[in-house]
């Protein structure tokens, strides 16, 4: 029986972009989708690029092995912590350039753009710890709490959504506005919205204007 289908089909899809779009490099970053309580994901050491739905494992919720022949992404444990403690269908790990940078600086990201409210408003750093371990999980869980993504100190992001289309938009989002802020740095002092104005933008999206019609 093939499990997951479709979630592994998709993760191939998603590995593909994520390289052409310069999200991920080599065998950096990881995906994963969850399908009730099983979670198709991306395996170790394997160029997202070069995924084909067979070699992507699928693992329960506890991280035992249900399908596949290849081991599991060496981040599992930080996918199966934000499955457990959120409503996310689908996580995206990147090692994108201006999060990374970021991210080294281990001070969180700012809203300095109204578009940061589809994260949650400020990105917070999650604490540095090694790769792939249960520390590193429980990190990212903390830095996470009300927001759909963390920046990983000296390592990278990490993004939620209710599918991977929205979780692979949100690590483009979160990229961008790390680009934006990265570069604003370079030509002054980035100026951060106020609670104030990010509320006025939240009401705004709940109320747009209807036009009159001719
Ligand atoms: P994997 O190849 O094991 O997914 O590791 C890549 C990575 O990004 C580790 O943080
Ligand atoms: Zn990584």
């Amino acid at each position: 029986m093939t499990r997951c289908a479709e979630a592994r089909q998709t993760i191939c899809e998603y590995g593909r972009r994520a390289v052409e779009l310069g999200l991920v490099l080599g065998t950096s970053g990881n995906l994963s989708v969850r399908t009730g309580d099983l979670v198709a994901v991306t395996p170790a050491g394997v160029a997202l690029d070069a995924l084909t739905p067979e070699m992507c494992p699928v693992v329960d919720l506890d991280g035992y092995l249900v399908e596949g022949e290849l081991q599991p992404s060496s981040e599992t444990p930080l996918h199966l912590a934000i499955y457990h403690s959120t409503f996310a269908q689908a996580v995206c790990h990147t090692h994108s350039t201006f999060a990374t940078v970021v991210a080294t600086t281990r001070t969180e990201l700012p809203a300095v753009h109204y578009n940061a409210l589809q994260l949650g408003g400020t990105v917070r750093v999650a604490e540095y710890a090694t790769y792939g371990t249960p520390e590193l999980a429980e990190h990212v869980r903390t830095a996470m709490e009300g927001k759909s993504a963390a920046l990983m100190a000296n390592h990278g992001g990490v993004t939620i959504g209710a599918t991977l289309a929205q979780a692979f938009e949100a690590s483009r989002l979160l990229e961008w506005l790390c680009e934006v802020y990265v570069r604003g740095l370079g030509v002054g002092e980035p100026v951060v919205l106020t609670p104030e104005q990010l509320d006025a933008v939240v009401e705004r999206s709940l109320n747009p204007p209807v036009f009159p019609r001719r």
